[in-house]
């Protein structure tokens, strides 16, 4: 079977300023895979691409077997009605409760009547523990439980590929497990295909099935989480392990110690 996000050769750059060159990925369907990087090296451009918000300079980006780039009104509205998205801290409307947040992509994008949206509501709610909260607002959320509502906001509709841009940022050590279990079970259950781009790399080790690493803007390792967590690549290395030195180095650009020191003695 094809996989369902194909990019191949793919150069993005935003005005003349390069960002992504020769990008070249395959993501099965069924998979979590995560994309992972330092911050600047093109990670949310990558699912920019995807979800077709940007189009490539070069190369092509496919999704179930389209171009997205391609896709023209109404096939971009269906295709987007399919992705889901978690945006960076997963921003609810704040002046919408719980229950409301995650009928909102309900109400506005199909017909259902109220009855069937409060069922399927309250499902999602229910697959991400928080089927008693509501009718709570998103100021009287934790951090953690606000991201969970964020995440039934995402899956609402069902879709096909799911797209989380940073989803563990900001999060105590308990809620960040308790979203990556989400984030795994939810792609599981709904026969989904997900793409987490992330800097955390033990939590995405515990939950992806693969890992591409970007560093600036170019693919410098991929491979199922387990191969990269024994990988021996400098790059995957000190990411994996958080080694302060290594092909990103500590020092930034200076010259020789030694003649600095020297610098302004007679
Ligand atoms: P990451 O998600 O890995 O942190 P991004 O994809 O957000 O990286 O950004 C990659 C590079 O592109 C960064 O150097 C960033 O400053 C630049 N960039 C991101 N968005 C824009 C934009 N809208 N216009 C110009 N430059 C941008």
């Amino acid at each position: 079977m094809s996989p369902l996000v194909e990019l191949t050769d793919v150069a993005f750059a935003y005005g003349e300023r390069p960002v992504l060159s020769g990008i070249n990925m395959a993501i099965p369907r069924g998979k979590v895979v995560a994309i992972m990087g330092g911050s600047g090296s093109g990670k949310t451009t990558l699912l920019r691409l995807i979800g077709g918000q940007l189009r490539p300079q070069a190369g092509q980006v496919k999704v179930a077997d389209r171009v997205v780039s391609e896709l023209r009104s109404g096939d971009l509205y269906r295709f987007r009605r399919r992705l889901g998205m978690l945006l960076q801290f997963g921003a609810l409307f704040t002046d919408l409760s719980v229950f409301d947040n995650v009928a909102f992509p309900l109400r506005e994008h199909t017909r259902l009547p109220e009855s069937l949206i409060r069922d399927l509501v309250l499902m999602k709610l229910h697959a991400v523990g928080l089927r008693g909260a509501r009718q709570l607002m998103p100021a009287e959320l934790s951090g953690g439980m606000a991201r969970r509502v964020a995440l039934a906001r995402a899956v609402a509709l069902d879709p096909m590929l799911i797209l989380y841009d940073e989803p563990f940022t900001g999060l105590d050590p308990i809620s960040l497990a308790v979203i990556g279990n989400l984030i795994r079970r939810l792609n599981d259950a709904l026969g989904a295909t997900s793409i987490v781009v992330t800097h955390d790399v033990h939590e995405s080790l515990a939950i992806v099935d693969d890992i591409y690493f970007v560093s600036e803007g170019r693919v410098v390792a991929h491979g199922t989480a387990a191969q990269m967590s024994d990988s021996a690549l400098p790059f995957v290395r000190q990411f994996v392990h958080g080694e302060m030195d290594g092909p990103v180095p500590f020092q930034y650009a200076a010259p020789p110690y030694g003649e600095d020191l020297r610098l302004g003695r007679p």
